[in-house]
């Protein structure tokens, strides 16, 4: 069950007095019509399909399975499954809900990331839907977890509950904005475990994401996960960004 905060409130009045524009080509939309994206924008959406490395789901040539990166070698996180290519109206759509405060807009994502899980069956038997966390001192500048608020509405839509069992324990850069190895080290001991390690003992879960872009955060995540019993820890983002180093 979603609640409504000041903030959201403070939203809903603001859209009976103006206009809501789409997030992606700015015309108005119709009355009662939520966005974040207007109804041709949406269509433009492009989902992320195969072929693409069944643990990453970075690009591969058609015929192979696995990316140089993840053949043959194990991962902490052990697959990781997006929802749409990171594109035009989805770049809109992630920058409404990142940097324009538009909270609709990252529930709107979940919904659509709910809808999209069907078409992953060797997502199964989760237990807990798992946020990627911000950092307290992020959280706080942009009034919410743009991760929590899809995972609520994921979590409407699949009936899997969400769990916040992994928080951030400092501030990092953003990985986009730096290379292969500082983007170990800059996650390195950036997360840990909120909850009592039996909480997470045997549990199947999937950490949910607005965009993946090399997939070392989730990595990072999953071990913490993993060093306290996990059974199995998967990761499902709106976006897949490809080609990118890990
Ligand atoms: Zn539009
Ligand atoms: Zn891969």
């Amino acid at each position: 069950m979603l609640f409504m905060d000041t903030a959201s409130i403070a939203q809903t009045v603001l859209q009976i007095v103006w206009p809501v524009i789409c997030a992606h080509c700015r015309e108005d939309l119709p009355k009662n019509h939520n966005g974040p994206l207007c109804l041709a924008c949406r269509q433009t959406l492009l989902p992320h399909e195969p072929p693409f490395c069944l643990r990453c789901a970075d690009r591969v040539t058609e015929g192979m399975d696995f990316c140089p990166r993840c053949d043959g070698k194990p991962h902490e996180c052990r697959l990781i499954r997006s929802v749409f290519q990171y594109r035009e109206a989805a770049v809109s759509l992630v920058h409404a809900f990142k940097f324009r405060g538009r909270r609709s807009a990252a529930r709107a994502a979940g919904t659509w990331m709910g809808f999209a899980l069907d078409r992953y069956p060797e997502i199964e038997g989760i237990d807990a839907l798992v946020p990627m966390p911000l950092h307290p001192a992020r959280r706080r500048e942009r009034g919410y977890n743009q991760a929590l608020l899809m995972a609520e509405t994921l979590s409407a839509t699949s009936g899997i509950p969400v769990k916040e069992i992994v928080r951030r324990t400092r501030a990092t850069k953003p990985q986009w904005a730096l290379g292969r190895e500082a983007r170990a080290e800059n996650l390195a001991d950036a997360f840990a475990l909120a909850v009592p390690a039996d909480d997470v003992k045997e549990k199947r879960l999937l950490l949910v994401d607005d965009v993946c872009t090399s997939g070392a955060s989730l990595e990072a995540c999953a071990k913490v996960l993993n060093d306290a019993g996990a059974a199995w820890v998967g990761g499902y983002s709106l976006v897949r960004q490809t080609g990118r180093d890990s």
